[in-house]
């Protein structure tokens, strides 16, 4: 008997074994094909000899060091790679060890930031509905998932949510593209004077929504009003790139897409490529030096900051991208696996809309195509298709609460980077059989 404590209680886990490239084996000797990185983590695949190197290599030599003592190589080496690459004026690093440890430490230097600069009154968080910014309280309250946070609302701190840009199911009809999104990054505005213009501390949003909503990019200029708009209310901009950063868009930082650059930034996921757990919080020079003339400490931190083995692992991830050129790869299989997609799917009766950027791409399951009504809930259109997609050996990321609520369902594709032509038909050809063996949602 197991004395594991699964998150599914009631159909705990297969045990994998081994994993190797693209592959998962289970303990009967099945193979997966990992279709999702787990959920948008593996992007350099598994058993990479390069990684596991480096990973034993500072094992060996400083395994850990306390960073209210010290910092190391491997940290010190990862920020300045980092920080190179890093859009606008993002300055320094800031490592934890995972997404939600990033978004909690974003949301407290946010907070003392505003503290320090002799704006104290400034205490409110906006956010948008159908997000994710993890699991930890303060990062749950920032999200805006119905199901995630149903149970735990009495105790989470009051966040405000605006609607994300979600053009598929919120573009009116004769409305273009850009007056689409500046109406969806309108909301921001009046929810900033609605609570007040000098009270508010921070907006939260993902450059590419992915756990909740399945990939969804926001529309060209969206995020450049978003931007305007914080910049003139004095509100720090937030982007979290836990799921689709590093690469994962085609580009090291999502936000490079959208040709802005935030105050504070979060990566988690692909930092790592599951080799080590690793996250960051970057910011700019102007919060930390405002911290560094006022009190001089950022009241936050875990034992495992700036882990050196963490760090190792996150440094041969990012120099395996570039020597590897692994963000072309990004686009190239991007491409060809959108094209499989909508060969496959783009007539299909149940999928609405086929969407994303880089290797971080999304189906959306509809009952209906032309009026875009999503399944009832109670199919667990979601839920059901993982089950399927596991059974046909692809490992792949299903969720339902892509509209407001709990209603609507999507897949989530998210595979490492050094998938193969190959891979991608055979990924496509096992969403097929999925979708095949679902009695709902067979074509
Ligand atoms: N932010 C985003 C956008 C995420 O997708 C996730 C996890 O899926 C998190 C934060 C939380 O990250 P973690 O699970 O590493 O705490």
């Amino acid at each position: 008997m197991s004395h594991v404590f699964p998150r599914q209680i009631t159909a705990p886990p297969v045990k994998a074994v081994s994993a190797k490239g693209c592959y998962f084996t289970d303990e009967a000797g099945k193979q997966y094909l990992d279709g999702s990185g787990g959920a948008a983590v593996s992007c350099l695949g598994h058993g990479d000899p390069e990684i596991i190197k480096a990973i034993q290599d500072q094992v060996a030599k400083l395994a850990f060091a306390h960073t209210g003592f010290f910092t190391s190589d491997p940290a010190e080496e990862l920020a300045d790679l980092l920080i190179k690459y890093a859009p606008g004026d993002l300055d320094r690093v800031y490592f934890v060890s995972g997404g939600s440890e990033a978004v909690e430490a974003a949301l407290k230097l946010a907070r003392q930031f505003h503290i320090e600069n002799g704006e104290p009154q400034r205490k409110h968080l906006i956010a948008r509905r159908q997000s994710y910014h993890g699991n930890t309280l303060g990062a749950l309250a920032t999200g805006g998932n119905a199901w995630r946070r149903a149970q735990f609302e009495p105790i989470l701190v009051d966040v405000s949510h605006i609607a994300p840009c979600y053009e598929y199911v919120d573009r009116a009809e004769g409305e273009s593209a850009e007056d689409y999104g500046l109406r969806a990054a309108q909301e921001l505005e009046d929810e900033i004077l609605r609570l007040g213009a000098d009270q508010v501390m921070a907006f939260v949003a993902e450059p590419v929504v992915g756990a909740t909503m399945g990939a969804v990019p926001a529309i060209t200029g969206y995020y450049k009003r978003i931007r305007e708009i914080c910049d003139t209310y004095g509100v720090l901009l937030i982007l979290d790139e836990v799921m689709c950063g590093m690469g994962r868009t085609g580009h090291l930082f999502a936000c490079d897409a959208d040709g802005i650059s935030p105050d504070i930034l979060c990566i988690a996921k692909g930092l790592g490529a599951g080799y080590q757990p690793i996250g960051a919080m970057l910011c700019t020079k102007q919060v930390y030096d405002t911290i560094g003339a006022g009190s001089g400490f950022f009241q936050h931190g875990h034992t495992y900051l700036g882990h050196p083995t963490a760090c190792a692992a996150g440094l041969a991830v990012v120099n395996a991208m570039f020597d590897r050129d692994l963000i072309a790869n990004v686009n190239t299989r991007s491409e060809q696996l959108m094209t499989a997609l909508r060969e496959a799917f783009g007539q299909h009766p149940h999928v609405g809309d086929i969407r994303g950027r880089g290797l971080f791409l999304g189906l959306e399951f509809v009952e209906d195509r032309d009026s875009k009504t999503p399944f009832d809930p109670i199919l667990k259109t979601a839920a059901t298709f993982k089950k399927a997609a596991f059974e046909a050996g692809l490992i792949c990321y299903p969720m339902s609460g892509t509209r407001d609520g709990q209603l609507g369902d999507h897949v989530l594709l998210a595979p490492p980077f050094i998938i193969t032509e190959d891979q991608i038909g055979e990924l496509v050809g096992k969403l097929q059989a999925a979708a095949t063996a679902i009695p709902h949602l067979a074509g």
